[in-house]
C-alpha cells in the first residue's frame, strides 16, 4: 500500500463526471489499497477517487464501523434531510453546513466486484452522499448553505474529518 497525493479544490479532476469501472483489475485492487491507506492517513471517514486524482467511480469509508469500499455507487433511495456541518480532505481548514438525506440506499460492487446494497443513516449516509457526489464533480461548495465556524476541536461529527485530529 502507498499513501497517495491528496489533491485540493482548484484542481479539475475535482469538477470532472468519473468514469464507471468495468471490472475490478489488479489496479484497480491496488488503488483501492491506496485510498484506504490515504484515508486513513489523512484521518478522513471518506475519500473518492477523484480526490487522489483518478477519475473513476470508487469511494472508500470508515465512519468508525470498519473499512466500506464502494465502485460505480448508485443512490437507489433516499429520504428524510437534516442540515449539518461537513469538512473535505480537498477543501482545507473549511467546514461548511450541508442538507442532505438522512436515509439512503445504495447499491454498488464491493472490492471484489460483488454487487451491494447498502442501507445508512446518519452520518455515514451523509458521508456516503458527499463521497458520491465527487464522483459527479460536485463539491460540498457548491451545496452549502453556509459557513460553519470551527476555532478549535469540532463538536459535531464531520464528514472525512470525523475521527482524530
Ligand atoms: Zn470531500
Amino acid at each position: 500500500m502507498a499513501k497517495l497525493p491528496i489533491v485540493t479544490v482548484g484542481d479539475p479532476v475535482l469538477e470532472q463526471t468519473a468514469e464507471e469501472v468495468p471490472r475490478i483489475t489488479k489496479k484497480v485492487a491496488k488503488l483501492i489499497d491506496d485510498m484506504l491507506e490515504t484515508m486513513y492517513e489523512a484521518n478522513g471517514i471518506g475519500l473518492a477517487a477523484p480526490q487522489v486524482g483518478v477519475s473513476k467511480r470508487i469511494i472508500v469509508l470508515d465512519v468508525g464501523e470498519g473499512p466500506v469500499v464502494l465502485v460505480n455507487p448508485k443512490i437507489a433511495a433516499s429520504s428524510g434531510e437534516e442540515i449539518d456541518v461537513e469538512g473535505c480532505l480537498s477543501i482545507p481548514e473549511r467546514w461548511v453546513y450541508v442538507k442532505r438525506a438522512t436515509e439512503l440506499e445504495v447499491t454498488g460492487r464491493d472490492e471484489k466486484g460483488k454487487p451491494v446494497r447498502i442501507q445508512a443513516d446518519g452520518l455515514f449516509a451523509r458521508a456516503l452522499q458527499h463521497e458520491i457526489d465527487h464522483l459527479d464533480g460536485v463539491l460540498m461548495l457548491d451545496r452549502m448553505i453556509a459557513e460553519a465556524e470551527i476555532i478549535e476541536e469540532p463538536e459535531v461529527e464531520v464528514a472525512e474529518l470525523g475521527k482524530g485530529e
